[in-house]
């Protein structure tokens, strides 16, 4: 139950002072439902309304506030010149001028030998001062209104700056006093002041300073937040760790048989994370771990060894794969190596025929099947196991917390990897993954040439061309990546199907066409003859970004690569480096090229650590539109910013980790207030499931 003490902050934004209907519904939209949400709306900026010169002095260019007295009224002799007064005060003349005025109003409010105080940007005209629209009209007694620092808000149509000041106003005084829930030292080091005084501050900014992202009031609001969301992932965390789990400790005779049958060795880097892994199998606890490992960094490998561990100690392991495409090329890989040491593989996907699927579901129960491959929709079916104890996740989307729970309800308290190929930053590791366990492959295995990357523009095509069919000629094999699959989608999109007739007249029969609108078996028919190199150039859609393991096929031409997230041009890449031939990519881009496109194509050039072009596309375009947001999955924010906040976010890290430790219930006085900051961002669930009872 939320504490009372915060009713105020979660009430409808209605029962802030002033907010009728009209001004919530707008509200609503723009910044959320509750009071707290008002707060949370900070300005972006201030206005210095604080130069008041006298006029002969004032400098032209700079906002000012000044009093004058009303002189004249010329009322304009066309409509395309304004409505002009000539004020005074008593140094200077200055022009107010008001394009499309209504001269009734103008007279009535502003009637000649009456005083105001204006505040607007200060022009010249023709030598003389001159005011547009002043930003500020008022009576005398209205000045410290109008002088003064003034916040700016993100506003929406039918909000004005001013009202939005004032129902922010209203809005702190519905702020309650709370206990402190940071650490005093902490605030002292940052130069923090106490919650409410931050809110305070935020939204009556005195300086520059006080606004956007550097504001010490924003930062601690960030703060905040983000120790909110890693003390909630923390809780989890401890959850899952604390539930009883079972031990699975393999005798590694399997495992033993599968390296030998291995054409290569492990590196370093596979040998360090299974041990990771299959140390955190051995624990009576639930394992939730993620694998992070670049494309063709060998995470399969990894995968096949922990299942067999599993395997050894007698329950039964399922990996899931995101398409059916992907299932199929675990199989391929994983049936050879488990053959060799007598293990029982079975692959469940959707067209899986119904009397094999009637027979494997049989089988999977009495338990003679030992490892199941299938997608992650066949999970949520009624598959019974006889003992599942393991289950590998390869991801392809996010998986959010919530996914991975329900998962491990599956089985029999079945430990559970997650492997990813998406470069995450640490940052996000934190905020999305907080509640799991890390694992990375940090390199590669050692031996691969480096991929030639080439930025080129499109109008290089003929040359391209040329040098591709004497690549062809030697016996290489060629992938050629176009965005679309039909023309009529955007006629100014390269057109697979357009690509590769045009191909079709200088290859012929050696190229071949795949896209995601064909059937699965006619798919599977051309990626068979691609692979066995009926066809030698494979004109395709980005349906070849995952899956699709074609050692031969080590060059790769993608078209309107701008086009293209750095993340998927990467994974693209990818599928060229399976070998251990060098390869070739081209990126080819079209015209006009934006300054910032084309250094995202040379970051590409330049690196092949999908780590760093994820961070380096981040610092070009910034994580929101890199993630996609919500739809992404990934954790987004009120106050805190990923980009700017690193070294926050870290510190909460550490920060949650030392609170569970010291005080695992929230019980010190620290531990109440923290209760407050876990409901106050939200985090409800967090404390009624983990700290309930
Ligand atoms: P990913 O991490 O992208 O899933 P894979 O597991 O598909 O990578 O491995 C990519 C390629 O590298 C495969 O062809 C695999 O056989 C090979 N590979 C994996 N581990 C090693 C190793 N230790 N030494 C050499 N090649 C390896
Ligand atoms: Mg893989």
């Amino acid at each position: 139950m939320r504490p009372p003490i915060l009713y105020p902050l979660f009430a409808g934004i209605e029962n802030i002072k002033g907010i009728g209907a009209r001004a919530k519904s707008l509200l609503n939209k723009l910044c959320g439902e509750k009071v707290i949400n008002l707060l949370w709306h900070l300005p972006y900026t201030v206005i210095d309304r604080t130069y008041s010169p006298q006029l002969i002095n004032a400098q032209v260019g700079r906002i000012c506030t000044v009093k004058v007295k009303i002189i004249e009224h010329i009322p304009p002799k066309s409509k395309h010149q304004p409505y002009r007064i000539i004020c005074s005060d008593g140094t200077d003349d200055i022009t107010l001028s008001f394009f499309k005025a209504y001269p009734e109003s103008l007279q009535k409010n502003l009637s000649v030998g009456a005083e105001k105080i204006i505040s607007g940007k200060l022009d010249a005209f023709n030598g003389s001062l001159q005011m547009n629209h002043p930003d500020y009209i008022g009576n005398p007694e209205d000045k410290d209104k109008i002088y003064g620092m003034e916040p700016i808000y993100p506003l929406t149509a039918g909000m004005s700056n001013k009202m939005m000041r004032r129902f922010a106003q209203n809005a702190l005084s519905l702020v309650p006093d709370l206990p402190e829930w940071q650490d005093e030292r902490f605030m002292k080091a940052q130069n923090f002041v106490g919650f409410k005084a931050t809110l305070y501050g935020a939204h009556n900014p005195s300086a520059l300073g006080d606004c956007g992202e550097n504001s010490l009031y924003r930062r601690r609001l960030a703060y905040d937040e983000l120790l909110a969301n890693q003390l909630a992932l923390a809780f989890v965390r401890q959850k899952i760790k604390k539930k009883s789990g079972r031990s699975l400790q393999g005798d590694n005779h399997l495992q033993n048989k599968v390296l030998a049958a291995c054409p290569f060795q492990l590196t370093d880097s596979q040998q360090k994370v299974l041990t990771e892994i299959k140390t955190d199998m051995a624990s009576p606890y639930r394992m939730l771990r993620l694998l992070q490992g670049d494309v063709g960094s060998g995470k399969t490998i990894v995968a096949l060894l922990s299942m067999l561990n599993c395997v050894e100690s007698g329950a039964q392991a399922a990996i899931m794969a995101p398409t059916e495409i992907l299932a199929k090329q675990h199989l391929e890989t994983i049936a050879p190596l488990c053959e060799a040491c007598g293990v029982k593989v079975q692959l469940l996907i959707g067209k899986t025929k119904k009397k094999d699927r009637t027979r494997i579901l049989q089988e999977l129960q009495d338990g003679s099947i030992n490892i199941l491959i299938g997608t992650h929709a066949l999970f949520t079916e009624n598959v019974v196991f006889k003992d599942l104890g393991f289950i590998v996740v390869d991801e392809q989307h996010r998986f959010g917390v919530q996914q991975r729970l329900a998962l491990s309800a599956k089985g029999n308290q079945p430990d559970i990897l997650v492997m990813t190929a998406t470069p995450i930053p640490r940052t996000l590791i934190l905020t999305s993954y907080g509640d799991m366990e890390y694992s990375k492959i940090e390199k590669a295995p050692a031996g691969r040439k480096p991929t030639d990357t080439r930025v080129m523009p499109v109008s290089k095509i003929g040359n391209v061309v040329t040098a591709l069919k004497r690549k062809i000629d030697q016996g290489v094999r060629a992938y050629w990546v176009c965005p679309l699959v039909e023309e009529s989608e955007k006629t100014d999109l390269a057109a697979a199907e357009e690509r590769f007739h045009t191909l079709q007249k200088i290859f012929g029969r050696d190229v071949g066409l795949i896209h995601g609108k064909m059937k699965e078996a006619e798919k599977d028919a051309v990626m068979t003859d691609f692979k066995t190199g009926k066809i030698k150039v494979l004109v395709a859609t980005t349906v070849i970004e995952v899956g699709v393991n074609v050692p031969e096929a080590t060059v790769m031409i993608i078209e309107q690569a701008e086009r293209f997230g750095l993340a998927q041009l990467h994974q693209l890449r990818g599928r060229i480096k399976r070998g251990f031939e060098a390869s070739t990519c081209i990126l080819l881009y079209g015209f006009p090229l934006s300054e910032t496109a084309h250094e995202r194509l040379n970051i590409m050039r330049d690196s092949e650590d999908g780590f760093v072009i994820a961070e380096k596309d981040m610092e070009l375009r910034g994580f929101g539109e890199i993630l996609g947001n919500r739809q992404s999955g990934f954790e987004t924010f009120h106050l805190a910013d990923l980009s700017t906040d690193k070294d926050l976010m870290l510190t909460a890290h550490k920060d949650a980790l030392f609170i569970l430790d010291k005080d695992p219930k929230l019980e010190t006085p620290r531990g109440q207030a923290l209760k407050i900051l876990l409901y106050l961002f939200e985090q409800d669930d967090a404390v009624k499931t983990y700290l309930a009872g």
